[in-house]
This record gives structure tokens, C-alpha cells and sequence, in this order.
């Protein structure tokens, strides 16, 4: 079986109660193809999670933006993967480049989140992504391969782990990868894949790619034959959210 399409929406730090209300009724009310083709998962902030995920429609899941590095207790202002599975959010964001640049997390440090999530029952969206200065500098793949191999160096299986290739030029900048660049990085990852993990995970890995990804541009990146979906900020929080989960259509073609 291939790999299903999947389509992350995260919605970082933005929202009130009643913004919250407006997207989820416009996701509930959107014609989405069916779960055979497409799995969607909304990222709300912490707070408003646990309401999203109970007024959101059943096929579309909710992943939380962090968790905490290992078993909860005496760290102030931190959540812990323990209390996302008891709230039965399934999935989390990890690495986002966000939390790398703005909070130090090093490559290291979201090994570590990554196999702890795992170890309680979290699927995770785990993050990498080269900043403008490495692709220029030509380091591009040697970055994204470092990201990957750190959290490969802590985990045993990728059963439960979606790779997003997130070009850090790319995010919230309106400056999108073009196809061929999305296609090239992700076909490296694959490849890195083989020669480091195994024949299967490269197979069956999906790796997506975020950064700027809109109505406009999305049918073209998702045909790209190793882009297996998106990530998604600005555009996730706009009813355009709708047509992107469509562009799995694509794949069906
Ligand atoms: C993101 O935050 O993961 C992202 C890809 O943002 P945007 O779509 O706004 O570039």
C-alpha cells in the first residue's frame, strides 16, 4: 500500500475562543475526500485543544504544538506527552524551526522529545529544515540529513513518525520552495533512508513539506512524487486549509 496523504495544519500561537469557533465550523462544513485518501490533523495551542478536538468532526485528528522532553513533574510551564495521551490527543509537533531558532532546541534535544513521545503513544510530526544561509551555502542536504540522523540515533522504529521538511525561507514568508526544490530534498531524505535505516522505512515514511504552502501553489508541490503531504501555518488557519487537504487528490490521479 502507498503512503496516505497527510495534511498537518499548525496554527502556532494565534487564535481566541471565537476564532477558534469560526475555523472549526468551517472545517466541519468543508467537503473533505474521504480517509482512505487523506489524513488531517489541526495543531491548536495548548488551551484550546481539548474544545477543538471535541467540536472538531472525527476524521479530522488534533496534534499539540510541543511536549515536554520526558516524564512530567517539577517543570513550570511545560506539558508533558503523559497528559497529551490521557487527554487522547494523538499526535504532537516536534522540532517545529520555530522552537529550534527562537528556544535553542538543538538537534540533540528533539531526538530525545521525539523517542519519549513515542515511548508514550504519540505519533509525531517531526520537523527539519535548512535556514536561507545553508542553502545558500550549499549545505542543504547535509543539514536535513544531521536533523534526521539525531532523531534516528534515539528511536527504534518510524512506524509513528511523519518527517516535515520545512525550509526555514520558506516559512511564514510567502517565498515557497518550487516543486523541483521540494522534490530534490525530499527524494534525498528518502534516500538517506535507504542507506541509513532501512529499504522499508524509505518506502514508507511519508515526508511532507511545509513552508508557505497555499490554495495557489499546493496541487503542484503534492505531485511531486515523494511530497506525501503538508504542513501548514498561515493557511491553515483560512477556509483555503479546505483546498489544500483536497490537493490528495492529486496522488489519485
Ligand atoms: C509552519 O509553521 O510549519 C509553516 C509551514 O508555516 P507557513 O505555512 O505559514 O509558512
Amino acid at each position: 500500500m502507498g503512503r496516505k496523504f497527510f495534511v498537518g495544519g499548525n496554527w502556532k500561537c494565534n487564535g481566541t475562543t471565537e476564532v477558534v469557533k469560526k475555523i472549526v465550523s468551517t472545517l466541519n462544513a468543508g467537503e473533505l475526500p474521504s480517509t482512505d485518501i487523506v489524513e488531517v490533523v489541526v495543531s491548536p495551542p495548548f488551551v484550546f485543544l481539548t474544545s477543538v478536538k471535541s467540536e472538531l468532526r472525527p476524521e479530522i485528528q488534533v496534534a499539540a504544538q510541543n511536549c515536554w522532553v520526558k516524564k512530567g513533574g517539577a517543570f513550570t510551564g511545560e506539558v508533558s506527552a503523559e497528559m497529551l495521551v490521557n487527554l487522547d490527543v494523538p499526535w504532537v509537533i516536534l522540532g517545529h524551526s520555530e522552537r529550534r531558532a527562537l528556544l535553542h532546541e538543538t538537534n540533540e534535544f528533539v531526538g530525545d522529545k521525539v523517542a519519549y513521545a513515542l515511548s508514550q503513544g504519540l505519533k509525531v510530526i517531526a520537523c527539519v529544515g535548512e535556514t536561507l544561509e545553508q542553502r545558500e551555502a550549499g549545505t542543504t542536504m547535509e543539514v536535513v540529513a544531521a536533523q534526521t540522523k539525531a532523531i534516528a540515533d534515539k528511536i527504534s522504529s518510524w512506524d509513528n513518525v511523519v518527517l516535515a521538511y520545512e525550509p526555514v525561507w520558506a516559512i511564514g514568508t510567502g517565498k515557497v520552495a518550487s516543486p523541483a526544490q521540494a522534490q530534490e530534498v525530499h527524494a534525498g531524505l528518502r534516500k538517506w533512508f535507504e542507506e541509513n535505516i532501512s529499504a522499508d522505512v524509505a518506502a514508507t515514511t511519508r515526508i511532507i513539506y511545509g513552508g508557505s504552502v497555499s490554495g495557489s501553489n499546493c496541487k503542484e508541490l503534492g505531485g511531486q512524487p515523494d511530497v506525501d503531504g503538508f504542513l501548514v501555518g498561515g493557511a491553515s488557519l483560512k477556509p483555503e486549509f479546505i483546498d489544500i487537504i483536497k490537493a490528495a487528490e492529486v496522488k489519485c490521479a
